[in-house]
């Protein structure tokens, strides 16, 4: 599904290499958990992969179920099925959150070729997933993330996913701040979508999110690779024995 090879970044302003020649190749079902010490490289990333700007490409390639991902918009990217999910979600003022996603979701369809969704049509969509994930209807029509809790933000990214169903999902977990009810909002909200033909990528500091999202692949990242890959297994050894032990194994 998703397809890295060999990916070299650096940033676009100054002579500094961040990523090094990331491999990674993430499956149709699977879930991939990236952790790694700060500065590693993890958001950048998941940056890069979603098309910010202020990062240039030198050598590699990241595929999406073989289309070239580098070359696309970051719309074409969304219409292509790739989602983000960051920490700090944008508000915008204004916007009801469900003109937003409604919005979104019309524009991925036409993207695609498909016809646009009807607002009645939507309605009914919509009640039924924020049903499924126990959202309050109120905070539907409440413009887009202002001043949602920390919660309901997580809340609405699993929302915004649901509505979307994207065939890749990263989901960059990094700062402090994820209280362990957000824990349980995000590993459950990734285990409800959890899916044969879905793929995630879960980026994290917290092992103990990954006991709620239980990944199949584990990867450590540090400065600017993949240093090394195993099963859940190797989040547990990084909780005991911190990453300084993996990193001199694979120096
Ligand atoms: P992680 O998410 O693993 O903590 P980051 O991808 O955020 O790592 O950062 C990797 C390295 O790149 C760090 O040294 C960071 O300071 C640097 N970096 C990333 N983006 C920028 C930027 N826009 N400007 C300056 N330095 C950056
Ligand atoms: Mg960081
Ligand atoms: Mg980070």
């Amino acid at each position: 599904m998703l397809t890295i090879k060999n990916l070299h970044v650096k940033l676009e302003d100054e002579d500094k290499q961040i990523l090094k020649g990331v491999d990674l190749t993430v499956e149709a079902g699977k879930v991939h958990a990236i952790m790694g010490p700060n500065g590693s490289g993890k958001s950048t990333l998941s940056y890069v992969l979603s098309g910010r700007e202020g990062y240039e490409v030198t050598d590699g390639s990241a595929e999406l179920e073989g289309l070239d991902l580098l070359d696309m918009d970051p719309e074409e990217r969304a219409a292509a099925g790739l989602f983000l999910a960051f920490q700090y979600p944008v508000e915008i003022p204004g916007v009801g959150n469900m003109t937003f996603l409604r919005t979104a979701l019309n524009a991925q369809r036409k993207a695609r070729g498909e016809d646009e969704m009807s607002a009645a049509d939507f309605l009914k969509f919509i009640r039924e997933k924020a049903k499924t994930l126990k959202i309050d209807a109120d905070m539907l029509k409440r413009p887009v993330n202002v001043g949602f809790s920390g919660g309901e933000k997580k809340r609405n990214e699993i929302l915004q996913m649901a509505v979307l169903q994207p065939r890749m999902c990263i989901l960059d977990e990094t700062d402090s701040g994820l209280d362990v009810d957000a824990m349980k909002l995000v590993s459950d909200g990734v285990n409800a979508l959890r899916d044969a033909g879905r793929g995630f990528l879960v980026i994290t500091h917290y092992q103990r999110l990954l006991d709620h999202i239980r990944p199949d692949v584990v990867h450590i990242m540090a400065g600017g690779r993949i240093v090394k890959t195993g099963g859940p297994e190797l989040a547990l050894e990084v909780e005991k024995n911190g990453y300084a032990d993996l990193m001199a194994e694979s120096a």
